[in-house]
């Protein structure tokens, strides 16, 4: 037998989901458990797949299929297609795999023609509501099927009204939707040249089709992408038996969930409409009712729902999101699915749901999103205030929080003004590390450039500070103070808001809520850290940052970019100096002020892991980086270095490279420039020295980790280089100190021989933003240009330097894995690029055996969630 394409609702069952779709196959179980769902039968999500296989057209084989399950249900319900006694109307609806509210087409009514109206008309004694329905099917049939302007349809019923004096839409009778059926068909044949389809198997072969399609239209896809759907699971698609909530007082329509989506208290919460279609209640011209008042209008209907209630949500074990209709005193369910919530309302659901002994802790876990975490670790905007707020442009959710402030353009402006007691946000077209301390005291950072791991997202994460990045649309005139999008000017001074989780920009003042955080978040917390094996560390580079991480649970520090150090206070002078040195004696004397300034970071960052372990990565940018490039900057540095400015000019065009990116930096550095290893390595050692004599109890044990290392030789030059200075530094202070030496995995070429490194790295982590970067071949700050045009050509279907390629760039982390097991047996492994506070990249870390992944601060609750599920799904 071939294969089956098509399930009647009573063949299927929830476990079929990836067949049936979510909403398929909840229909199929609330069919078995003997609830009242109106009769259908679902289209596979394989037919979806053959649809597109077929070049975008539904085969013989299973039109035939169709045909075949459309008899059986004419069968069951004793109706039938077009017939002018007893017709059948059915909906077509979309059903993924996972739910993805509002993304796909669906229509409603399908099977009416001039006769079955007619039929309609008569048999229910309501031909207003007859008309209307066959209005309401050709306006959504033109949209979703021939995608015709929905606007022309309300030109016309605006057109209706005023001819005949009414205003609301209520107001019209039978003769007015008459009237529209045949003024909407005289539209459809003059914009389409073809009538208005009479014959319901057309009607329901082209609305299936439209699903289908629909299954790669673009907020789909966009959808898709955000929330890591692969576009290989298809559309399943559901032809089901209308019931009308339309037909007179004794009908109605609603949705309902069975705890509080908002704050999760145990209490249904919904709303109905009576004699309503369920989009009057989405469209919100009438004030729905509470579920509550279902009662005083039908008490059976009402106690009947109550009823299904708890039974789903006992059967599914979790908070159900369910729509229903009432038709004639009789209910019907229509859908359920675990229903979206937020971060709150999740966890004390999970909590509660173990205290009722309907769930364990385990699946308390598996049943929030860590992702959604975040949003209780920042402050929000005020629900009702953002509702109102206009949306001026969109860029990528960088960095998650909330902020409004006035706009400046520089770092500096932003300091001067929050010192004059005002709210900022820093609009640049891109950061550079001079601009960390003004980010850090802005409410919220815009730049028009960068993606995901763009210097602004790395560093504005790390703060938990808010923060959107390459918002492109925006036409940045920062000299003369003012930036220009969708038409309009935003000037210095203007109050903007920034959505660092929507990626959303408001051009308006919203207030904020400080984030909250309840009992139930530790308790909930605490089963993840039981469950998972992965341990979590975080990316941090100061101790505020670390202290930060520590709070959210972070257990050792897993990247010390050094770099950041450099630009606070005398530090720049200092690298400026060394940068500039023409001698070595100068050089020299460069470093032996950087020295102490670094000892005593990274003192500070030991005291403040209070002994938990801290990998220290030695200078990684390439030193442009740190080269002023505004002429006055450049004027004063020439002055103090007592050099002309033709002279420091030159050195500057001297670091210019045409790819910075793979070009003088990292462990490259330490080759050109041994003195800055020597320098990193006394200052390291010498701070661990000190903070050991302080608090013998932590025994810190500094781990060194050396970037960008390419070749086991490479390495053992550098790590010749630390060595020598670290025995030398312990034996000149007559204490005892370990220490270990490790490398980043960043170059495709050291993973490849991984092997070979790992008789000389004692640890190895993954910087998975440059090993992206150079597997790929894409700049990992310019490739959000290009990257949308793969997502549109299905290429690829999301950014990589967001969530961890698994096929290629994971499987060079699985080779230096084993390669590096095989000669070090204990090796220590993690990652410290982006992806170590990504869900499914975590998931990948623990498949791969890795001991840790390493993480922004205000990531690291995300992670400990992801690795505990991480841990209980590959069980
Ligand atoms: C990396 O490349 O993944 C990494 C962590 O280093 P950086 O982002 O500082 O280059
Ligand atoms: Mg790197």
């Amino acid at each position: 037998m071939g294969t089956k394409y098509v399930y009647l609702f009573k063949e299927g069952n929830a476990n079929m989901r990836e067949l049936l779709g979510g909403k398929g196959a909840n229909l199929a179980e609330m069919s078995s458990l003997g609830m009242p769902v109106p009769n259908g039968f679902t289209i596979t999500t394989e037919a979806c797949n053959k649809y597109y296989d077929d070049g975008e057209k539904i085969s013989d084989e299973i039109k035939a299929e169709i045909m075949e399950y459309l008899a059986k249900l004419e069968a069951e319900t004793g109706k039938k297609f077009g017939d002018a006694q007893n017709p059948l109307l059915v909906s077509v609806r979309s059903g993924a795999r996972a739910s993805m509210p509002g993304m796909m087409d669906t229509i409603l009514n399908l099977g009416i023609n001039d006769v079955v109206a007619a039929t309609i008309a008569e048999k229910s004694g309501n031909p207003r509501f007859a008309y209307d329905s066959y209005r309401r099917f050709i306006q959504m049939f033109a949209d979703v099927v021939k995608g015709l302007s929905k606007k022309r349809f309300e030109e016309i019923i605006d057109e209706v009204k005023a001819e005949r004096g009414i205003k609301d839409d209520l107001e019209l009778n039978a003769d007015d939707m008459k009237t529209l059926v045949a003024r909407f068909k005289e539209f459809y044949q003059a914009e389409l040249g073809q009538s208005f389809p009479t014959d319901p198997v057309e009607q329901m072969m082209e609305a299936i089709e439209a699903v289908f399609k629909s299954w790669n239209n673009e907020r789909a896809i966009y959808y898709r992408r955000i929330n890591d759907i692969p576009s290989s699971w298809g559309t399943a698609v559901n032809v089901q038996m209308m019931v009308f909530g339309n037909m007179g007082d004794d009908c109605g329509t609603g949705v309902a969930f069975t705890r509080n989506p908002a704050t999760g208290e145990n209490k249904l919460f919904g709303e109905f409409l009576m004699n309503a279609q369920g989009e009057d209640v989405v469209a919100g011209v009438r004030t729905p009712k509470k579920i509550d008042q279902l009662k005083e209008v039908s008490e059976t209907a009402y106690e009947q729902f109550v009823d299904i209630c708890g039974k789903l949500e006992k059967h599914y074990k979790n908070m159900q999101d369910m729509e229903f209709t009432i038709e004639g005193g009789k209910l019907f369910m229509l859908q359920t699915r675990n229903g979206k919530r937020t971060a709150q309302a999740a966890l004390r659901i999970a909590c509660e749901m173990v205290d009722e002994g309907l769930i364990n802790s385990d699946e308390a876990l598996m049943m929030v999103e860590p992702q959604q975490l975040d949003s209780l670790l920042h402050p929000m905007f005020e629900a009702d205030a953002l509702k109102k707020a206009t949306v001026i442009t969109t860029g990528l959710a960088a960095s998650p929080g909330a902020g409004s402030g006035q706009i400046v353009f520089t770092a500096n402006e932003a300091k001067e003004e929050v010192e004059q007691g005002k709210k900022v946000v820093l609009v640049r077209l891109e950061t550079s590390p001079e601009d960390i301390e003004g980010m850090a005291v802005s409410e919220a950072i815009l730049t028009v450039r960068g993606g995901m791991t763009s210097h602004a997202a790395v560093v504005a994460r790390g703060m938990g500070a808010c923060c959107v990045s390459g918002a492109g649309d925006i036409e940045m005139h920062a000299e003369e103070g003012y930036f220009v999008v969708g038409g309009k000017t935003y000037k210095r001074g203007d109050w903007i808001s920034v959505d660092g989780s929507t990626g959303n920009v408001y051009g308006e003042k919203i207030p904020t809520v400080p984030a909250e955080i309840s009992g139930n978040f530790e308790r909930f917390m605490e089963w993840a850290d039981e469950r998972r094996v992965l341990q979590i560390r975080t990316n941090a580079d100061t101790p505020k940052d670390a202290a930060q991480a520590v709070r959210f649970g972070a257990e050792g520090i897993g990247l010390v970019r050094t770099e950041h150090m450099f630009f606070e206070g005398d530090k720049i002078k200092a690298i400026r100096e060394m940068i500039v040195a023409s001698t070595d004696e100068q050089m020299e004397e460069a470093l032996n002020k950087l020295e102490p300034m670094q000892q005593a970071d990274f003192e500070g960052i030991y005291e403040a892991m209070e002994g938990r372990p801290v990998t220290i990565r030695f200078l990684d940018p390439p030193l442009h980086e740190f080269v002023p490039q505004d002429p006055d900057d450049i004027a004063d540095l020439a002055k103090e270095m007592n050099i002309s400015v033709d002279e420091l000019q030159n050195i500057i065009d001297g670091l210019h490279e045409v790819n910075p990116m793979m070009g003088h930096r990292g462990s490259r550095l330490d080759i050109s420039y041994p003195g800055i290893g020597r320098m990193q390595t006394a200052a390291v050692i010498k701070a661990a020295i000190n903070v050991n004599k302080r608090h013998p109890e932590w025994n810190v044990v500094p781990e060194i980790m050396l970037p960008l290392i390419g070749d086991l030789k490479e390495l053992k030059y550098v790590k010749k280089i630390v060595v020598e200075t670290a025995n030398k530094v312990i034996a000149e202070s007559g204490v005892e100190l370990a220490y270990h030496v490790g490398t980043m995995i960043e170059v495709p070429r050291a993973a490849l021989l991984a092997d070979e490194l790992a008789e000389d790295a004692e640890f190895f982590s993954f910087g998975t933003n440059d090993l992206t970067q150079l597997t790929f071949g894409f700049s990992r700050d310019d490739a959000g240009k290009f990257l949308p045009e793969y997502y549109d050509a299905k290429v690829y279907e999301n950014d990589p330097f967001a969530r961890l390629d698994q096929h290629g760039v994971g499987k060079l982390i699985k080779l230096a894995a084993e390669l590096g097991r095989k000669t070090r047996p204990d090796i220590k492994l993690g990652i410290c690029g982006e992806h170590g506070g990504d869900p499914s990249s975590i998931d990948f870390c623990h498949r791969v055996g890795l001991n840790y992944v390493s993480c922004s601060p205000y990531r690291v609750p995300i992670a400990r969630l992801a690795a505990a599920q991480a841990a209980i799904v590959n069980e």
